[in-house]
Order: C-alpha cells, then sequence, then structure tokens
C-alpha cells in the first residue's frame, strides 16, 4: 500500500511503488461499493422502507472527472435502495449494480458487458464481502477505516475514510498515474 505519488513527504507503505503506479496507470473502469465507501457505513431506516444514505460531493466529482478522461465508473453492492439508484442516476454512472448478494459473479459480469479486463479493473471496498473482487482486480484499493484483512489485499489504501473523499482521493490518484490531472485542472476550472 502507498501515499500518493505527489506527497513523498509521508512514509511508504509498500516496497513496490513501480507496481503500485503501474497498475494505476492500466485503469480503465472503477468499480465502488456503496456503504463503507462512498457512504460512512451508516445506514438510517425511516419509517417506511426507504434508507437514507450521506453521500460526499468529493465523492461525485472525483467520479465525474474520471468519466470526462473515458474511465469508466459505477457501483456494485449487497443492498438495494432506492437512493443509490438516484445517486448513480444524478452521477451519470455506467452501471450500477444492486443486491448483489455474491458480488464476484456480478463484477466479472460487468467487466464483460463493458470490455474491460480483469487488470484494467479498480475496485474500492470496506469490508470483508469485498474481497473476491479486491482479489480479481489488477488496482484494489481499500478506504482508511476499511476491515484489516481488506486492507492486506489492496494495493492502495486511501487517507480518507469511506464517505469522506476516499473515492476523490482514488480518483486523482488515477488521473496523475494517467497524466490527466491537468488536462481535467483545466478542463473543469477555467
Ligand atoms: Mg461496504
Amino acid at each position: 500500500m502507498h501515499a500518493p505519488p505527489d506527497e513523498s513527504s509521508e512514509p511508504e507503505l509498500s516496497p513496490t511503488p513501480e507496481g503500485f503506479t503501474s497498475s494505476a496507470k492500466k485503469v480503465r473502469l472503477l468499480v465502488c461499493d456503496v456503504d463503507g465507501v462512498l457512504t460512512d457505513g451508516r445506514i438510517i431506516l425511516d419509517g417506511g422502507n426507504a434508507d437514507i444514505k450521506a453521500f460526499s460531493v468529493l465523492d461525485g466529482l472525483g467520479l465525474r472527472m474520471l468519466k470526462t478522461v473515458g474511465i469508466k465508473v459505477g457501483l456494485l453492492t449487497g443492498r438495494k435502495s432506492d437512493v443509490v439508484a438516484r445517486r448513480a442516476t444524478e452521477l451519470d454512472l455506467d452501471f450500477c449494480v444492486q443486491g448483489a448478494t455474491y458480488k464476484r459473479p456480478r463484477l466479472e459480469e460487468i467487466l464483460a458487458r463493458e470490455q474491460v479486463s480483469p487488470e484494467e479493473a479498480a475496485y474500492i471496498g470496506d469490508d470483508i464481502i469485498d474481497l473476491p473482487c479486491l482479489k480479481m482486480v489488477g488496482f484494489p484499493v481499500a478506504v482508511a477505516d476499511a476491515h484489516p484483512e481488506v486492507k492486506r489485499v489492496a494495493a492502495y489504501l486511501t487517507r480518507q475514510n469511506g464517505g469522506r473523499g476516499a473515492v476523490r482521493e482514488t480518483a486523482e490518484l488515477l488521473l496523475q498515474a494517467q497524466g490527466h490531472w491537468q488536462e481535467v485542472l483545466e478542463r473543469f476550472f477555467t
């Protein structure tokens, strides 16, 4: 696991930074778990059948930035809720797969549909249900407050917790690794 390349003062967490950068460079598709990754993991149940979740605008913009350089982005979650579908629509995501009791077969379907190899995929997760997906992709990412087993298999551990910009951090890292950062900055902010 590694510090982002732009902050060399941080301690290196892994002896193979070259491997980390080369796998980040290959990424053409990012799959995000939802609870604990795009949210802080808390699920608020209302009086009816709906969930209430809090998403970070930082993450939303991060996903949109990835789309502008042709990286496909989407969600894969074990739960099912209208708010997640709504968030996916708001962000114009490429896919949103909910109710995946077993995530890996659904990830295989996503990759086949999008014509992306496992090596060209990144997955960001927080809990042990994500392990089969993390072990499958070329660039596995764990959020800062992930389960220790998840951190153990990740190529990159974010500084930010789930729901607090971990996905944005991953997005910026991919953009920087692939040499798109300046271009994206100009596109969005000039
Ligand atoms: Mg989760």
